[in-house]
C-alpha cells in the first residue's frame, strides 16, 4: 500500500500544538512547533510491514489545506492517516473532507486522542473519514488499514457509531524508532530550548489523581509504562548521530516518576559523551537533590513542574497536587538554581475549590519562589475527565464549542469564580510575574517596587471584594473635584416601586422648568419588579440617568446617586413623591437667589390627593403628632436640621460632597439618617430655608400597623444616632430618658395596644362629621379627644420599645458561624462574609467548636465586630448555633456554616424580606444550583446556610432542637415557627453557594422538597 500520514494544517488559521494537553491539542504560537512523534512511529511500523510511506507535517512546511492537497495530487495513495485535535476539530474535519473529495477511493483514517463518543461521531459525519483511530495504534496500524483489526477504532455502521477500545502498547521498548527521516527536523522549535529540537516520549500514562482535570491519564491511561534507559539511548543516538539534533524535549507526563530509571539514563548519556541540552516535564515530588545533580550533569537545562495553585488547602487535596508541598518546592527551586537549571511553573487558575483568595496564594507563591518562567492556563473540562462530568452536572460549563478548548479560552465557571474572575485571576498572576521579571532584570528600582506594591494591593482589593470600596473612594474623590455642567440633579433611590416611580417620573416630565436645566438620577436598589426594564423604555424630556446596584438600602443608593450626579445642586426626593409642576423651578429659583454654599432649601410635602388620608396619616404629619413630617415647627421661613427631609430637600453639591460619609450607611432603616446628615451639615454652617412653593405629593398610603413598626425602628435608629452624636440626646432623641423610665414595654404589650387602637379607629368619621356640637363636628372631636391621644401614646410606646431594643440589640443581625469544619472552609466563609456583607449593621459570632490550630490562628487574626465563643467540649453544629444565639445581640440571627459562600447583597435582601412582610419569622437564601422560584415565596422550610431568623422568636421556641440531626434542624425549626403563626419565606435575591462537600450534605437537606412553594 501507499500510505500518507498527515499532520493536518492549522498554522494558517490557528497555531495549535497537537501533541500538547496529552495530545488533545493546545493553543501554542508560531514559535512552538513540535514534531508529530505519533505519526513518525506509525510510519516506521508501516515501513517495516513493507508499505510505501509518505509523511506531510503541514505546519512547519507552511502548507495550508490547498497546498497539502496539491502536494498529494500526483501520488496514487491507497490510504491516508490525518491528525485531529480537539480545538481544531472543525478545521481538521474540513481538511479530511477535502481529502475525501480528491481521493474518493482511498481509505481515510482520522487520528485523534479524543475518546468522547459524541465528538467522534461528529468528526466522522463531518469529515467523511472511514474510521477514527483514537487509541494506541503504533503497532497495529498496518492491520487497521488492511481492515483486519479494529481495536482502538470507531466508525459509523448502519448509521450508528461503533466504538472499540484497544489495549495500550504494553512494552514501549517494542516501539520502532520514529521515522525521523520523513520529518523536516530543522524546523522544529520549542521556545524554552530553541531550535532545532527533537521530542522523545519515553513513558506513557500517569497514575496521579490530578487526572481529575488533567488529560494525560485520560488519553494515555493511569497505568504507567516506560522504556528502558537503553532503549531511550538508542533513540537518542539516532537523533544525535543521524539527524544532528542536540536539543531534546522529553514529552513524558511525569518523566522522573521512576528516579532510578532516569539516574541510569543520565549515566548512559554522560557515557555517550553527547553535549545535549534537554528539558522535561515532571512533578516536584518525583525529584531529589541527587537526581537533579545527575540530570544537570547529563545536560538537563530545565524542567516544567506542575504546581497548579498556591492555595495549599487545595494543593494538598487528592484531586489537586497531593504530594507537592511548598517546602519541597522551595528545596527544588534552590537546588535547580544552584545547578543553573531553569524551572517553569505550570499553573492553573480555577481548580473547583479555588476562590479569589486562592489566586492571591498563587500570585504570592510565584513571587516568593521566583520561577524562571511560568505558564498559566485556565481550568478546562476536557471531555472524559471526571471534572467534565462534574462541570456538566453542576452547570458550570458555559461553552461546548470545541474550538474554545485550546487551554487559553474560558469555557466554564467554578463554584466560586465566574468566567470574568478566572480571566482576571490569570491576568493578575501573569502581570505580577511580568513585574517580577522586570525587577529581576532592572535590579528592583524604587519606582518598580512601588508598581509591584500597587499591583498586589489591587489584587487584594479584588480578592477581598474591596474593589467596590476603592471604586467608591475614587468616585468620591472625582465628585470632589468635578465641575458640573447642569444646574440641578434630582436624586431618587428606588426599590420595587415600578408603577409609582413611573408616575413620579412622568410628573418630572411635566415641569415648568426647562428640561435642559436638570437631570434625574434614579438609583435602582436591586429591584425585583422589572423597574430597570421600565426605566429603559421610558422616554423623558430631561436627562434620565439610571444607576443599578445590588439591594443595599436607600443610603447606599443615595450615595451612588450623588457620585453619578452632574448638577451643581442636588435635590433629594423619593420614588413615591409626585412633584407639583413648579417643583423643580422653585428649587432652582431658590438656589439662583441664594448662591451661597450654606443655603439649602426644604420644600413642602403634602399627601397625594389621589390617596385616602386616614386620621393616622393626618396625625403623623400634623401638629398633634408630626412623627413623620413636622412642618409646623418651622419658624420665620427657617427649619432646623431635624427637618432635613430627603423627600424634598436641595443643597449645594459642594457642601455635601465634603461630608464624610455622605449619607451614613450604618443607618440601615430610613429613620434618623436624614437627621444625622442634616446635623453634620448644620455644624458645617448649613442654613435650611423653607419654600412651600416647592411642593411634592406623598403617594403612599400608610397603615397604623406599619407606622407603629416604623416608630419602633425609629427608636432603634435614635440609639444609633445618639451613639454617634451624644449631644443630640437631650434636645432630640431623649434616649437616656427612655432608658431610665420604669416602664419596660415589650412587643406583646405593643401589639395589644395596637389592637385596641385598630378597634377604636373603626367608627366612620364621615358619618360623625354630620353631627356637630358648638362649632366642632363629632368627627373632629373624636379625632382630637380619642384618636390623637391614642396615636400619641401608641407611637410613643413603639419608639420607647425601639429605644430599649436598640440599646440591648445594637446590631440588626448576628451572623453565626459554627467553626466546626476544616480551617480552609472557615476562612473562606469568614472572608467571603467580610467581602460581600453590606447594608444591615451586623456582628459576627463564631463558635470555636474544638477548632484546630490553623483555624484558631485565623480566628485570632480577625478584628471588627467579631466575637469568638469557645465551647469547652465539641458541640456539633446545632448546639454550637444555640450557644452563639445565647450571646448574640442582633435583632436577627443569620446562620452561615463553613463552606457557605454568600453572594453580593445577600444579607440586605434577607433583612428586607424579613421587615417588609409583617409576621415573617424566617427568611431563607437560595442555594445556588438548587431549584426555586424567581420571586419571593412562602415555603415550608428553608436551607440552613444563609437562613435568617428573628432572634426573639428563635429564643421563644428554645432555638434549634438539639436532639435533631444537623440536616433536619433547620426544617424542624421552620416547622415549629410556622406552627406558632410565623411566616417562612425564600428570598431568591439572597444567594448562597456551597463550596465544599462538607456544607452540602450536612445542612442542605432535600432541596426540591424544601424549596417547594406553598403560595
Ligand atoms: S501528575 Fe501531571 S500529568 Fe499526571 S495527572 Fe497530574 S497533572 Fe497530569
Amino acid at each position: 500500500m501507499r500510505v500518507c500520514l498527515i499532520n493536518s494544517p492549522s498554522l494558517r488559521t490557528r497555531a495549535v500544538s497537537r501533541s500538547m494537553a496529552g495530545g488533545l491539542g493546545f493553543d501554542g504560537a508560531e514559535a512552538l512547533l513540535l514534531p508529530p512523534l505519533d505519526l513518525a512511529i506509525m510510519a516506521a511500523t508501516l515501513r517495516a510491514a513493507g508499505h510505501a510511506v509518505g509523511l506531510v507535517d503541514a505546519d512547519p512546511l507552511r502548507l495550508d489545506t490547498a497546498a497539502v492537497v496539491a502536494r498529494l495530487a500526483d501520488g496514487a495513495w491507497d490510504a491516508f492517516v490525518a491528525t485531529v485535535s480537539l480545538p481544531t476539530l472543525a478545521e481538521d474535519a474540513a481538511f479530511i473532507a477535502e481529502l475525501r473529495k480528491t481521493h474518493p477511493s482511498a481509505t481515510i483514517v482520522a487520528k485523534t486522542l479524543v475518546r468522547d463518543a459524541r465528538v467522534l461521531e461528529e468528526l466522522l459525519r463531518r469529515s467523511g473519514a472511514d474510521l477514527v483511530v483514537h487509541g494506541e495504534a503504533d503497532l497495529t496500524i498496518p492491520e487497521i488499514l488492511a481492515g483486519t483489526a479494529r481495536d482502538a477504532c470507531a466508525w459509523i455502521d448502519d448509521g450508528r457509531l461503533v466504538f472499540r477500545d484497544g489495549p495500550p502498547v504494553p512494552d514501549l521498548d517494542a516501539l520502532p524508532l520514529p521515522a525521523r527521516d520523513l520529518l523536516p527536523n530543522d524546523r522544529y522549535v520549542y521556545p524554552l530550548l530553541g531550535a532545532p529540537v527533537a521530542t522523545l516520549q519515553t513513558s506513557r500514562g500517569c497514575p496521579y489523581p490530578c487526572g481529575y482535570y488533567c488529560p494525560y491519564p485520560l488519553v494515555e491511561g493511569k497505568a504507567w509504562r516506560a522504556q528502558s534507559p537503553e532503549r531511550i539511548v538508542a533513540e537518542l543516538r539516532d537523533v544525535v548521530e543521524q539527524h544532528g539534533i542536540r536539543k531534546i524535549y522529553f514529552r513524558d507526563a511525569t518523566f522522573t516518576l521512576d528516579k532510578k530509571r532516569i539516574a541510569r539514563l543520565c549515566a548512559l548519556v554522560r557515557e555517550a559523551g553527547w553535549k545535549l541540552e534537554w528539558m522535561c516535564e515532571t512533578r516536584i515530588d518525583c525529584l531529589s537533590d541527587e537526581l537533579l545533580e545527575d540530570m544537570a550533569a547529563a545536560g538537563c537545562v530545565g524542567m516544567l513542574v506542575g504546581v497548579e495553585t498556591g492555595d495549599e488547602s487545595i494543593m494538598h487535596r487528592k484531586e489537586g497536587k497531593k504530594g507537592l508541598t511548598v517546602s519541597k518546592l522551595a528545596q527544588v527551586r534552590a537546588k535547580t538554581r544552584a545547578l543553573a537549571m531553569r524551572l517553569h511553573f505550570l499553573l492553573i487558575v480555577g481548580l473547583p475549590q479555588e476562590t479569589r483568595t486562592s489566586i492571591v496564594d498563587t500570585y504570592d507563591l510565584v513571587q516568593r519562589h521566583d520561577p524562571d518562567t511560568i505558564g498559566v492556563t485556565v481550568i478546562t473540562p476536557y471531555p472524559g475527565t471526571p471534572l467534565h462530568a462534574d462541570a456538566e452536572r453542576e452547570g458550570w460549563v458555559e461553552s461546548r464549542n470545541w474550538s474554545d478548548y485550546g487551554g487559553h479560552q474560558i469555557v466554564m465557571r467554578t463554584p466560586h469564580l465566574s468566567r470574568a474572575d478566572l480571566a482576571r485571576g490569570k491576568q493578575f498572576i501573569e502581570e505580577g510575574f511580568a513585574l517580577l521579571v522586570r525587577a529581576r532584570q532592572q535590579g528592583a528600582p524604587p519606582a518598580l517596587d512601588g508598581e509591584r506594591r500597587r499591583h498586589r494591593a489591587a489584587l487584594l482589593a479584588w480578592a477581598h471584594g474591596l474593589e467596590d470600596v476603592r471604586r467608591r473612594a475614587e468616585r468620591k474623590a472625582a465628585a470632589l473635584t468635578a465641575t458640573h455642567a447642569l444646574p440641578l440633579s434630582v436624586v431618587i433611590p428606588t426599590y420595587d416601586r415600578r408603577a409609582t416611580l413611573r408616575k413620579t417620573l412622568l410628573a418630572f416630565s411635566a415641569q415648568t422648568a426647562d428640561p435642559a436645566s436638570f437631570e434625574v438620577v434614579v438609583v435602582d436598589d436591586g429591584s425585583s419588579d422589572d423597574t430597570l426594564a421600565m426605566l429603559e423604555r421610558l422616554r423623558t424630556p430631561f436627562a434620565l440617568r439610571v444607576v443599578p446596584q445590588p439591594h443595599r438600602g436607600p443610603n447606599w443608593a443615595r450615595n451612588a446617586g450623588i457620585a453619578a450626579a452632574r448638577g451643581a445642586t442636588l435635590l433629594f426626593t423619593g420614588d413615591d413623591m409626585i412633584p407639583s409642576p413648579g417643583f423643580v423651578e422653585a428649587h432652582l429659583k431658590f438656589h439662583h437667589q441664594h448662591p451661597a454654599e450654606r443655603d439649602a432649601c426644604l420644600g413642602l410635602i403634602e399627601w397625594s390627593p389621589e390617596i385616602a388620608v386616614t386620621p393616622l396619616m393626618e396625625h403623623i404629619t400634623g401638629p398633634a403628632g408630626g412623627q413623620q413630617f413636622a412642618f409646623h415647627l418651622i419658624r420665620d421661613g427657617k427649619a432646623e436640621f431635624n427637618l432635613f427631609y430627603t423627600s424634598n430637600v436641595s443643597l449645594k453639591r459642594s457642601l455635601l460632597v465634603r461630608q464624610d460619609p455622605w449619607f451614613d450607611t450604618d443607618f440601615t432603616y430610613p429613620a434618623c439618617d436624614d437627621t444625622e446628615l442634616g446635623y453634620r451639615l448644620r455644624v458645617r454652617g448649613m442654613e435650611l430655608h423653607y419654600r412651600p412653593q416647592a411642593v411634592t405629593y406623598h403617594h403612599h398610603a400608610i397603615t397604623t400597623a406599619s407606622f407603629v413598626e416604623r416608630q419602633r425602628m425609629a427608636g432603634r435608629m435614635s440609639v444609633l444616632l445618639t451613639r454617634k452624636h451624644p449631644e443630640l440626646n437631650a434636645p432630640l432623641t431623649r434616649v437616656d430618658e427612655h432608658l431610665a423610665m420604669p416602664e419596660r414595654p415589650d412587643a406583646a404589650a405593643l401589639v395589644r395596644m395596637l389592637d385596641a387602637v385598630l378597634e377604636l379607629e373603626k367608627p366612620d368619621l364621615t358619618k360623625l362629621a354630620a353631627l356637630r356640637t358648638g362649632g366642632e363636628t363629632f368627627g373632629a372631636i373624636y379625632r382630637r379627644a380619642v384618636l390623637d391621644p391614642l396615636y400619641t401614646s401608641l407611637l410613643a410606646m413603639a419608639y420607647h420599645l425601639g429605644v430599649l431594643e436598640g440599646a440591648t440589640e445594637p446590631f440588626d443581625v448576628s451572623l453565626v458561624v459554627p467553626a466546626t469544619a476544616a480551617a480552609g472552609a472557615v476562612r473562606d466563609t469568614v472572608l467571603r462574609l467580610a467581602a460581600v456583607t453590606t447594608g444591615p449593621h451586623f456582628e459576627v459570632v463564631i463558635v470555636d467548636d474544638g477548632a484546630d490550630d490553623e483555624t484558631r490562628a485565623f480566628l485570632a487574626s480577625l478584628g471588627g465586630d467579631v466575637r469568638i465563643v469557645r465551647s469547652p467540649e465539641r458541640l456539633g453544629v446545632v448546639r454550637a448555633c444555640n450557644q452563639a444565639a445565647r450571646v448574640a445581640r442582633g435583632r436577627y440571627l443569620a446562620f452561615v456554616p463553613p463552606g457557605a459562600l454568600p453572594g453580593d447583597g445577600w444579607l440586605a435582601a434577607l433583612v428586607a424580606a424579613a421587615t417588609e412582610e409583617p409576621g415573617t419569622a424566617v427568611v431563607g437564601s437560595r442555594i445556588l444550583g438548587a431549584p426555586g422560584a424567581g420571586r419571593r415565596v412562602e415555603v415550608p422550610a428553608v436551607p440552613f446556610p444563609g437562613m435568617l431568623v428573628q432572634r426573639e422568636r428563635f429564643a421563644a421556641i428554645g432555638g434549634f432542637d438539639e436532639t435533631c440531626p444537623d440536616a433536619a434542624a433547620a426544617v424542624d425549626l421552620c416547622a415549629r415557627l410556622r406552627a406558632q403563626g410565623g411566616r417562612v419565606v425564600l428570598e431568591p435575591a439572597s444567594i448562597v453557594t456551597l463550596s465544599a462537600a462538607e456544607a452540602a450534605p450536612s445542612y442542605h437537606g432535600d432541596p426540591p422538597r424544601i424549596m417547594e412553594a406553598t403560595s
